[in-house]
């Protein structure tokens, strides 16, 4: 079990009143803490403008997060709060926290991605930044930038006063079990890597698909669309660890390096061709769970003539020696069937002559899935005999569970936030790999910014628009339903 660095350390959480701070990063707090992994010294300030006690904050908090149950934990936990610190971004403000920090830092920047820069100059211009007491690290949520230009600008200021050593952006897709088992899985077994690469793979899909609408969001949401949201950050990340090759160790910069390489081999989109690589589609009025859902400009606070994209795919090949033509498609999307996240590799049919004249001459291809939502599995799929006396084939599928949905244990936020304590940089972007995502994805933002590509509709609850399948290359590239494989084979 992993145990955090010793030693009195603050975490400020700013924006401590928003829906991440009371919604993950408190509730990952509060595990760690009753698993006994939060080392004793460590102490959380919170911070936001509106007014709270502390002992008001803590309560509501308590209630979401504990659902109205008793968990003796929670007394133990409060301990470990300092204060609620009320303020803006302003010199008044934030001077305050002086009289709170003493030894390390960690300053969480819970707050909308506009006022990233403000929080980290205006922290420096009073020292907060200063290592002379004790480490101090700044946590920068997603989004960074709006699009290649603005994080180029962001991290400009940023790194004006604040040194890569400590500044973590953070991607929580990166916390997560199954995210992290793909190094392990390929590089840690000698079945996998011989594999991996164009003279055995047909092609790659990685899918994010979330069945909830905006939730409160609209606003947000309406600016950055699909592929801002997910397809730039997470999906992006999950499609570098797939095609990277092996770092020389696992050291964050041998690791982070490779996954730059990646982005840095992917063929570049030309402006003209987006609609050859890229769909957008937005959600209308249907069903979801049984319940009747508006359509995207039906939601409130979203303009009427919004061409935002609440579903966005993108293939992308990587032209180097491991992956030349080989596309990988990635696609996301909200109000879609289900909650469901995998990446799947569809490996090559195998040559089948000796099978011609039996049903087993139209073989299903062998696939291996890494499903990250709901439950966290590996799945392997293989052709067998099925038992009698005919030569029929029935696929069988191997299937390894990690973690099964709604059971407990450390989500990707409490992961992510013991890194931070442990200075460990592995799972946190560097800058290169931020811009470089943006580089890869920048034709295609330009195209839909200026609305001359198709943007198609999918009614709520549905599988996503039939445009999806349009840049598809092969007859043998299907994308796979929005389910476990579990349920359909
Ligand atoms: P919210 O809007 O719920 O909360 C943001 C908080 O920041 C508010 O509680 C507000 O507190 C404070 N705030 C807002 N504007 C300002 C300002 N101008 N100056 C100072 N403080 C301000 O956002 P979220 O909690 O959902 O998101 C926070 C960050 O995390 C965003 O960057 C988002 O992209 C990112 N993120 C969120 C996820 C989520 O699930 N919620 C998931 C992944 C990333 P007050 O008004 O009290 O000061």
């Amino acid at each position: 079990m992993r145990v955090g660095s010793q030693g009195d350390t603050t975490i400020v959480i700013f924006g401590a009143t928003g829906d991440l701070a009371r919604n993950l990063l408190l509730p990952a707090l509060f595990r760690l803490c009753r698993a006994r992994v939060l080392p004793e010294g460590v102490k959380i300030l919170l911070y936001a403008r509106r007014p709270y006690t502390l002992e008001t904050y803590l309560s509501e908090v308590e209630a979401e997060t504990l659902k109205g149950r008793h968990d003796a934990d929670w007394a133990r936990f409060a301990q470990r709060f300092v204060g609620y610190v009320q303020g803006g971004l302003d010199r008044a403000g934030l001077a305050q926290l002086h009289d709170y920090l003493h030894g390390n830092a960690i300053f969480y920047l819970a707050l909308p991605p506009g006022v990233f820069a403000t929080a980290a100059e205006q922290l420096a211009e009073l020292y907060l930044h200063d290592e002379s007491q004790g480490y101090r690290r700044l946590v920068i949520e997603k989004p960074f930038g709006y699009d290649l230009e603005s994080a180029r600008q962001l991290d400009e200021q940023v790194r004006a006063h604040w040194s890569e050593e400590q500044i973590f952006r953070i991607d929580h897709y990166l916390g997560k079990e199954t995210v992290q088992n793909i190094l392990v899985f390929r590089f840690a077994n000698l079945l996998m890597e011989p594999l991996w690469n164009r003279y055995h793979v047909e092609h790659v899909q990685i899918t994010a698909a979330e069945s909830s609408g905006l939730e409160g969001r609209g606003g947000y949401y309406d600016q950055a669309g699909a592929l801002r949201d997910m397809i730039q950050n997470h999906l992006i990340q999950l499609f570098t660890l797939t095609a990277m090759e092996p770092p020389s160790s696992l050291v964050s910069d041998d690791l982070r390096t490779e996954k730059v390489k990646v982005l840095k081999s992917v063929r570049p989109i030309p402006r003209h061709s987006v609609n050859a690589f890229a769909v957008r589609a937005q959600y209308t009025r249907g069903t979801v769970s049984g319940e009747v859902v508006p359509g995207y400009l039906e939601e409130e606070g979203i303009p009427p003539h919004s061409t935002t994209e609440t579903f966005a795919e993108v293939k992308l090949y990587v032209d180097n020696w491991r992956w030349r033509g080989v596309p990988f498609y990635l696609r996301t999307g909200k109000r879609l069937s289900n909650d469901y996240s995998e990446i799947a590799v569809q490996f090559k049919t195998p040559p089948l002559h000796l099978f011609r004249e039996t049903p087993l001459d139209r073989l299903e291809p062998n696939w291996c899935v890494f499903e990250m939502k709901p439950a966290e599995a590996i799945y392997l799929v293989a052709q067998a005999k099925k038992l009698g006396l005919e030569l029929t084939p029935r696929t069988l599928v191997l299937r390894a569970p990690y973690r099964e949905s709604g059971t407990e244990g450390f989500d990707a936020y409490a992961t992510l936030l013991l890194d931070v304590l442990e200075g460990n940089r592995q799972h946190f972007l560097r800058f290169d790999e931020v811009e470089w995502a943006w580089r890869v994805l920048d034709p295609i933002l330009k195209a839909w910014q200026s609305d001359d590509s198709p943007l198609a509709t999918y009614p709520a609850g549905s599988e996503g628009p039939a445009e999806a399948h349009r840049i598809l290359d092969s007859e043998m590239h299907r994308w796979r339903p929005l389910c476990s494989l579990g349920e359909y084979t």
